[in-house]
């Protein structure tokens, strides 16, 4: 008779089993007591409030996260499993509060080293709105690190700016990360101007001649060009030849061929 009795239980568990995954859950979590819970613990765990960061500032983002593993869960998940499986992967939260933090408009020091500590590739694209703020905040090696991101992650060009020296001067000569318009002056003083034309000259004086009559060179980041190389170029910045630099220019280049 014992036999048959457990027997008799087991299908009836299996019978629950069978109805339980055909309906809804039965069990549903309390987000407007849990969620601060877990905001609460996860700032803790990770030391978050060392940059300011409270419960408020980062409950819809563990509200979303406790929603998705809870959806995964057949068993109602504790308050401890949520927030163990959250530290398991902080390296997305760590990124997703970062991304969260560049959306205020002010940043402490300590905010702005925490995003381009772990959240690099944000950082690095975000480097026009980060370097003013590092800059206003006075953290030097913060700017170093960036003007890295800004090349590995951002929109880098291949010539620096004299102002910020990050590589972001654009064509029209405006740079990408500090706003400056950059004047041909500063930026030939910047890029050895002078030296740049010799070589040229050095390099071709059929070159160098047709920019002296052009009135201007072309600037790939590396060496100038004539106006004629523009097809083959990916990038490059028109500047333009005062009278000394034509002399100087056309003087080189005769030179080179009589000599
Ligand atoms: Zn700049």
């Amino acid at each position: 008779m014992p036999r048959r009795k457990r027997s008799s239980k087991k299908e009836e568990s299996g019978r629950k089993k069978r109805t339980r995954s055909r309906t809804r859950k039965k069990w549903t979590l309390d987000m407007k007591t849990v969620v601060p819970e877990v905001s609460k613990r996860v700032i803790e765990s990770l030391g978050l409030d060392y940059i300011g960061i409270d419960i408020d500032s980062i409950k819809d983002l563990i509200e979303d996260i406790v929603s998705s593993i809870a959806e995964q869960r057949a068993t109602k998940p504790s308050i401890d499993s949520l927030v163990s499986n959250i530290i398991r992967n902080k390296q997305l939260i760590l990124k997703a509060i970062a991304a969260k933090l560049l959306q205020r408009e002010d940043l402490t020091p300590e905010q702005v080293e925490f995003i381009v500590s772990y959240a690099p590739e944000i950082a690095g694209r975000a480097a026009p709105k980060l370097y003013p703020l590092a800059k206003k905040l006075g953290l030097d090696h913060v700017i170093d690190t960036l003007r890295y991101l800004w090349v590995r992650y951002g929109r880098p060009t291949p010539v620096e700016c004299p102002y910020c020296g990050f590589r972001a001067v654009t064509p029209d000569l405006r740079c990408a990360v500090c706003g400056a318009q950059v004047s041909e002056r500063d930026l030939k003083e910047r890029i050895g101007f002078q030296e740049l034309l010799e070589e040229l000259a050095g390099r071709s004086p059929v070159a160098a001649l047709e920019a002296v009559s052009a009135g201007f060179v072309l600037y790939d980041g590396e060496r100038l060009w004539p106006p004629s190389a523009a097809r083959s170029l990916s990038f490059y910045i028109e500047i333009y030849l005062n009278r000394s630099e034509r002399e100087l220019l056309e003087r080189a280049a005769r030179a080179r061929i009589t000599g």
